[in-house]
């Protein structure tokens, strides 16, 4: 089994590298976010909690997160490994994976993290929002707002799985097909 973490600022690609990964190596990808924007657009509780902070660029509460998450995990039990897309965010989000994968005899092998600068990264965000339609990709206070939360809450977390030996840092910048091969390589060396 391998469980992945792919990690990266807001428009780093992980949705996308996601996408190829899961199929590569047969494994559920659970993205947060996604799964946000489907209670969103379903109109649920959750979605209308989650809407609140995300229509702001701000972290959801650590702890509806982490339930929602465990909820995702626990929905397939017969995967044979997950991609984490978007999760954790924060410290807390990162030790209650952990504690939650052991409860099930599973860790997590590797946290990929694809690096690209944010204005290369701003730049991808506003294209995508004009695709996408997503509120938060399509206003740049919003972006800058994610950029902030990622700095201050979320790039900690390389330290963390540094300190498990479990970080691998990859270019992000360049052709999908080349980022892809860049994390297979990764992987296929774990
Ligand atoms: P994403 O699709 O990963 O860019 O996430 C979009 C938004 O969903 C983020 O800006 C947050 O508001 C929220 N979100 C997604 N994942 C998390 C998480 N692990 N912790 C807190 N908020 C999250």
């Amino acid at each position: 089994m391998i469980n992945l973490v792919l990690f990266g600022k807001p428009g780093a690609g992980k949705g996308t590298q996601a996408e190829f990964l899961k199929t590569q190596y047969n494994l559920k990808h659970i993205s947060t976010g996604d799964v946000f924007r489907y209670n969103i657009s379903q109109g649920t509780e959750l979605g209308n909690l989650a809407k609140s902070y995300m229509d702001k660029g701000d972290l959801v509460p650590d702890q509806v997160t982490i339930d929602m998450l465990q909820a995702e995990v626990d929905k397939n039990p017969q995967a044979s490994g997950f991609i984490f897309d978007g999760f954790p965010r924060t410290t807390a989000q990162a030790q209650a994976l952990d504690a939650f994968l052991q409860t099930k005899s599973m860790q997590i092998n590797a946290c990929v993290a694809l690096e690209a600068d944010e204005d290369e990264l701003t730049k991808r965000l506003l294209e995508r929002g004009k695709i996408s339609g997503r509120s938060d990709d399509q206003d740049e206070s919003k972006i800058r707002n994610r950029f902030q939360e990622y700095n201050d809450k979320t790039a900690p977390l390389k330290d963390f799985y540094q300190g498990q030996n479990k970080f691998y840092a990859v270019d992000g910048i360049g052709e999908i097909a080349e980022v892809t091969n860049r994390i297979a390589a990764v992987i296929d060396n774990l």
